[in-house]
């Protein structure tokens, strides 16, 4: 303790620059004797103070939420239902949350000293009976080796640690139906859309067979801007580490975003349309699109909710979605953690081109000079709360789906009455993909911003936007066939009441153009 906490002059002046590190006192809150080696939002901490705190609120963050049915005051047995699985990055985030747990919940032999700072607590069986750390690599998503694959410096850094297995997995595993039938033992057949229509009717799959790789690249080349290429391989990352954990029988998935990363996403995410599932970012519970029952919570007569058992649900959780960058790296080098980094895509100006390059530089300038605003606007998000509930999720990303998006766009869509000659009787019915994501994903497929490519010069409509779909979406497209009315607790059937016939039909883009002439800003 004496050597951490006591050698001050050297280390202070590496840690931070020249200027007053200390606004007030240099002691530590804490134990009130160690002179501080690190300043977090004007707290001064010792090196461990520091880390006895941040493993209490680590563990504050997390272990309410192990037990399957919550234990009413906390502090019983810790008796997860199924594995853990990490989803990592190698982000410094990720990197500490895989110490964390390993230091927290699997290595047994810890040294009486090592305990300090935190309350006691009992170290006994380990609580999951496997952890994984999945990493998925998405280099290939970029042609021409413009990111270079880093699986193994990743499996380097997951075998630092015994008792944590390794699950590589890669970007294209999402349009591998041979990945799709491991995960979920289902089959799914390719769906086509065609992105260059609002409507995204879903094609017949076609007999050329592509690999997997190649429909992603497809898939991510058709996207029309590059912050959505950001947000759909984002999406995908997360959705192929919902599905592993699904597939390894884990109850839960912990990720390493910090507040910082938190905050950053938050904003980009309700800029890009996706405030609807913000609580999901404190916590979610998932199930694959294709489990038709819901294991929700009952709503028991007396107004409380009951649990069902655990029929593998995956619980999503981040453990330091209150602790910032700057403790993190300093986690990260006062235990020796090995901080592989997190590659950026290459996405050319992907920090002046993209709302998530956008508004990452804008949270980490803020941090930098007002430490406290970051935590704020995680804070001050967290409390959003969106109107309704809803058990719909989006075929994409597979969070919550608002409900009554499909009647929105239904008011605002432009239909044609059926009394015209224009449509012929036996034309077949074309089947949508639109209905079944939410907006931000919606958004993210189809439209363009300010910055790209106006959509009618030339060239825009000469190549040709058919992609196939990551295989959770072909499987929700397939299943709209039957019993998607029902699955979207819309109840369409023609109503009574009125003697209307309603039929979508594709409009050319004259036509709809001069439909919607009058409501357009854009001259
Ligand atoms: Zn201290
Ligand atoms: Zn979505």
């Amino acid at each position: 303790m004496a050597e951490s906490c006591g050698n001050p002059a050297a280390d202070a002046d590496a840690l931070m620059p020249r200027k007053s590190k200390f606004d007030r006192s240099d002691k530590c809150v804490k134990c009130k004797e160690a002179r501080g080696n690190l300043v977090v939002r004007h707290v001064v901490y010792c090196k461990d103070c520091f880390s006895g705190q941040l493993e209490a609120r680590f563990r504050k963050t997390l272990e309410p939420h192990i037990n399957h049915a919550p234990s009413g005051p906390r502090r019983g047995t810790l008796k997860p239902a199924g594995d853990l699985l990490i989803g990592f990055s190698g982000s410094a985030g990720s990197s500490v949350l895989l110490d964390l747990v390993h230091g927290t919940y699997i290595a047994q032999k810890a040294a009486p000293e090592e305990g300090k700072g935190g309350k006691e607590h009992p170290r006994k069986d380990r609580v999951w009976h496997n952890v994984r750390a999945a990493y998925v690599e998405i280099a290939d998503a970029f042609p021409d080796g413009k990111m270079r694959d880093r699986t193994q410096d990743m499996r380097d850094a997951v075998a630092a640690y015994d008792g944590v297995d390794f699950v590589p997995l890669r970007i294209q595993d999402a349009f591998d139906p041979d990945w799709w039938a491991r995960v979920t033992g289902n089959h799914a057949d390719d769906a086509l859309v065609d992105l260059s229509d609002e409507e995204l009717p879903i094609l017949p799959p076609s007999d050329s067979s592509s690999t997997p790789l190649a429909n992603l690249r497809t898939f991510l080349a058709n996207l029309p801007t590059p912050t959505a290429v950001q947000s759909a391989i984002s999406s995908i990352v997360r959705v192929l580490f919902l599905h592993t954990a699904y597939a390894t029988s884990s109850s839960h998935l912990v990720l390493g975003t910090s507040l910082t990363s938190l905050s950053i996403s938050l904003i980009s995410t309700i800029s890009q349309g996706g405030g609807f599932a913000v609580p999901q970012s404190a916590l979610e519970e998932w199930y694959p699109n294709f489990c038709r029952d819901p294991v929700e919570e009952t709503e028991a007569p007396n107004g409380k909710t009951k649990k069902k058992p655990w029929r593998r649900e995956v619980r999503v959780l981040r453990p330091l979605r209150e602790v910032g960058m700057k403790e993190c790296s300093a986690w990260a080098r006062w235990h020796d953690v090995s901080v592989v980094g997190k590659a950026s895509l290459p996405i050319a100006n992907a920090h002046t081109a993209t709302i998530g390059g956008l508004t990452k530089d804008f949270i980490v300038g803020l941090e930098k000079d007002f430490p406290s605003t970051v935590s704020t606007i995680a804070k001050t998000t967290a409390k959003l709360a969106p109107k309704g509930t809803s058990s719909a999720r989006c075929a994409l990303c597979e969070l919550p789906m608002q409900p009554g998006v499909q009647e929105w766009k239904a008011r605002i869509s432009i239909r044609s009455r059926s009394d015209g000659a224009a449509v012929a009787a036996d034309a077949p019915e074309i089947r949508s993909l639109a209905p079944l994501l939410c907006y931000a994903c919606h958004t993210t497929l189809t439209s363009r911003s300010s910055r790209s490519a106006a959509p009618n010069k030339s060239g825009a409509e000469s190549k040709n936007p058919v992609v196939n779909l990551p295989m959770w979406t072909s499987a929700c497209a397939q299943l709209e066939s039957g019993p998607a009315e029902q699955w979207l607790g819309t109840p369409e059937e023609s109503s009574p009441s009125s003697q209307e016939v309603w039929e979508t039909k594709r409009m050319d883009r004259q036509n709809m153009r001069s439909a919607l002439g009058q409501f357009l800003l854009d001259p």
